[in-house]
């Protein structure tokens, strides 16, 4: 009866090596390396790849948040928008908003 190269690949998998008076099963060995392959994909694919571009849409978010001070049209230094008076040269209306 011929071997098929099925039945050869199977005899190979079933195939025994010994390693420093261990015996190593080749099949068993790619067996594991196959779920270990796929448990890794499916950990990145479902929980790493949706939690960064989770935390990427929050990190965007964050990135713009509404602008709390301005420049002082004077003498360009950083004025809080509530100002009245720029708190270095004393200006009034640092920023050039107000018109009253
Ligand atoms: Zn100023």
């Amino acid at each position: 009866m011929p071997r098929s190269a099925a039945s050869l690949i199977l005899a190979r998998f079933r195939s025994r090596s010994t390693i420093n008076d261990s015996e190593f099963l080749i099949g068993d060995f790619i067996n594991q390396l196959l779920s270990f392959l796929i448990v890794a994909a499916v950990v990145f694919f479902f929980v790493v790849k949706p939690m960064n571009s989770l935390l990427e849409r929050q990190r965007r978010k964050e990135a713009t948040p509404d602008p709390t001070t301005g420049v002082c049209t004077f003498c360009k230094t950083e004025v809080s928008l509530e100002a009245t008076r720029c708190p270095n040269c004393t200006s009034e209306n640092p920023l050039g908003t107000a018109t009253a």
